[in-house]
Order: C-alpha cells, then structure tokens, then sequence
C-alpha cells in the first residue's frame, strides 16, 4: 500500500549536481564563489568553459575574457541555461545532457584560436599581443619570452 506520490521529488541542485559537473570539465578546475549565491567552475588552463550555477539553473558558457586595463575580465558568453528541474534524474542521463554542452562550449573556444606565428602554437585570442611586434605573435612572444609555456 503505497500513498500517491507527492509532487516529484526534484533531485538535482546546485549542491547536489556540482560534484559531478566538476568531473565533466578540463583540468584544472577553479571555483569562484559568484555574488548572490552561485558557483562559477572554469575549466582549463588557458580557460575553454565556464558553468554558471545558480538556484534555478546550470548555464554553460564558452570561456571569453576581456583585458580591463590590464585585468583580465570574464565575458559572459552562455550557451545554453539548463534548468535544474528539466535534467534527467538519472545521474549518468543528466551527465551526458550536459556533457554534450560543455563539450559545444569547448569546440567553439577552440574554433577561436589563433596559431601564433612565432612559436606556432595555438593561442587563445585574447593573448594575442597588443602591440603587435610582428606578424601576430602571442603574448609570450610578443613580451619578448621566446621560450613560452
Ligand atoms: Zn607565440
């Protein structure tokens, strides 16, 4: 004798679904706690994806920083808001929903690369030199550091 099931359980939050989110990002993570409550989880280093979470969602967004002076700022650039309430509850279902986003975000960073025309290694836009010493060389090379990382 079963009661009738009350409304269904919701069983992904930003508490319970951020151990498992981490594990669909690039090494390394890092976690900024965000004004107002949310989680922001970068993954890789130079970044290529961002997850934004919040109470009523998870958002993927391509990494995209912006020089403020010489700061570094993030730009929110999000891909899709996935509503807590709307990921399959079965964890690997709600894993592979998001993996597919996370990996979009990825693919589309990427797509912005340039390859740098000193040490011909592909850099992520926002290093390449402001003051273009040459034909688009990256920070390293530009900043006279020929040995780069
Ligand atoms: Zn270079």
């Amino acid at each position: 004798m079963s009661e009738p099931t009350a409304a269904p359980e919701q069983v992904w939050t930003q508490a319970t679904a951020e151990p498992w989110l981490r594990e669909l990002l690039p090494e390394p993570v890092t976690r900024i706690e965000a004004a107002g409550g949310g989680v922001l989880l970068s993954g890789g280093e130079p970044g290529l994806v961002v997850l934004r979470l919040n109470p009523a969602a998870v958002r993927v967004a391509v990494f995209a920083q912006k020089w403020w002076g010489a700061k570094a700022v993030l730009v929110d650039e999000t891909l899709v808001a996935l509503p807590w309430g709307r990921l399959p509850t079965d964890e690997r279902a709600a894993r592979e929903v998001v993996g597919h986003c996370v990996q979009a975000a990825i693919a589309l960073r990427k797509s912005r690369y340039f390859q740098c025309q000193r040490c011909a290694k592909p850099r992520p836009p926002e290093w390449l030199h402001a003051n273009r010493a040459g034909p688009d060389p990256c920070q390293m090379c530009g900043l006279g550091g020929a040995a780069g990382a």
